[in-house]
């Protein structure tokens, strides 16, 4: 079949929930991307800030086929060694104490916003506790994750949310600390906002926060599902500056294309929120994702995945400093690491498609913001490649 084939059978079959870029991909290796009729791309997506390895990585590949072989799924009624040893890792590297795996990153956090209702509710017995999310905010689309996501025309076709929710300004301390109440149980946002435009948390707001959270007795959540995973040259975005919070959420590259995601917490909240009989998934933590998760912590570790962002980020926020500086259209850089947004004075459609013409998969975050959320693998070379391509395509 021919490209355009596929994508008419697609818009006849599949429930039109998205406004797709009208490609068809086949597959990958390294920061490239194919489509059906072999057409090569740079891939500075990753599939949504997921594929931080790359495509085709023979280690990872070679650990989930020898999985699948010997088991895919048991359930959680029983142990498996792959859960164990992801668990182990996981801890390890976030320096949080508890993982409950999920199957995506709505899930992990309506996870984590169940445990703080939880521990709320053992504290005091009263049934309206409320929690405080960030205006712009994303947290994802089931109605949990969606109450809490502070962009009000993905909520409004799906009114009444979960209640009790309140909504602050990030980097803004006042407006978080004028919305506490004796009911409030969390604070919850995103260290680095993604969707709403690559927006990192400052130091000293986030600080505040946590002092107020102490103070107060509420639970700090911080969503790492975007900016975790080593995006930011830090496993997670919070320990650039160690303001460890009480849960944490985390998914998109913790897989690498495998669907998986993880609430955490310290040791204090598991033992006193969700217990035996609270909270529950079929496929969650499954020996198939906990192998990937495993295998792909593994890879972080020999491969310095960490370090590699250190040297690589400095120079795309260079490049991308000097598209700015050279583009009247461009307003503003931002971002930390490997998640990189430029602001423009207008809708950055066509641009993402002119790019898309010329080989280089970009995505937006909000209609003019361009989002750069390369494989964390990317080179020195393919950041002035992409530089390149974009830079033909604003002229
Ligand atoms: C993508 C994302 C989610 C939702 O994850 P899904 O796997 O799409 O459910 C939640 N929070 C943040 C910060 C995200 O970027």
């Amino acid at each position: 079949m021919k490209m355009q084939e596929y994508i008419q059978e697609a818009e006849g079959v599949l429930l039109h929930t998205y406004n797709r870029f009208q490609i068809v991909l086949d597959r990958g290796d390294g920061v490239y991307l194919y489509d059906v009729e072999g057409k090569k791309y740079l891939d500075f997506a990753a599939g949504i800030a997921v594929f931080a390895l790359g495509y085709n990585n023979r280690d990872y590949n070679d650990a989930l086929k020898a999985q699948i072989d010997k088991l895919i799924h048991t359930s959680n009624y029983y142990y498996n060694v792959p859960a164990v040893n992801a668990a182990r890792k996981l801890r390890q590297v976030s320096g949080m104490d508890r993982v409950f795996f999920t199957n995506s990153g709505a899930e992990a956090v309506e996870g984590a916003v169940k445990a703080a209702r939880k521990y709320a509710y053992l504290k005091d017995g009263r049934h309206d506790h409320e929690i405080i999310a960030m205006n712009h905010s994303f947290h994802g689309r089931t109605m949990g994750a969606l109450s809490v996501t502070g962009t009000p025309k993905y909520r409004e076709p799906f009114e009444p949310m979960i209640g009790h929710v309140k909504f602050a300004e990030l980097n803004n301390f006042d407006t978080v600390k004028a919305q506490v109440t004796d009911k409030t149980c969390a604070v919850l946002l995103e260290t680095v906002q993604g969707e709403g435009g690559m927006l990192p948390a400052e130091e000293d707001f986030l600080r505040r926060v946590k002092a107020l959270c102490e103070e107060r007795g509420i639970l700090l959540i911080l969503d790492e599902i975007q900016c975790g995973m080593g995006r930011t040259g830090y496993m997670y975005a919070w320990q650039r500056w160690g303001i460890r919070p009480d849960i944490m959420t985390t998914a998109k590259a913790l897989g690498c294309g495998a669907p998986v995601g993880a609430f955490l917490m310290t040791e204090h909240v598991a033992a006193n929120s969700l217990s035996a009989g609270d909270h529950g998934t079929t496929y969650g933590g499954n020996p198939l994702a906990c192998a990937a998760v495993e295998k792909v912590l593994d890879l972080f570790e020999s491969g310095h995945v960490l370090e590699q962002v250190r040297e690589v980020a400095p120079y795309l926020e260079q490049r991308l400093e000097e598209v700015r500086a050279r583009h009247d259209c461009v307003m503003e850089r931002r971002g930390l690491g490997l998640m990189q947004g430029l602001v423009l004075d207008r809708p950055v459609g066509d641009i993402i498609n002119r790019c898309l013409e010329k080989g280089l998969i970009l995505i937006n975050a909000g209609p003019n913001i361009l989002r750069f959320v390369p494989p964390l693998v990317v080179t020195k070379e393919n950041v002035d490649e992409m530089t390149e391509i974009l830079e033909g395509c604003m002229e």
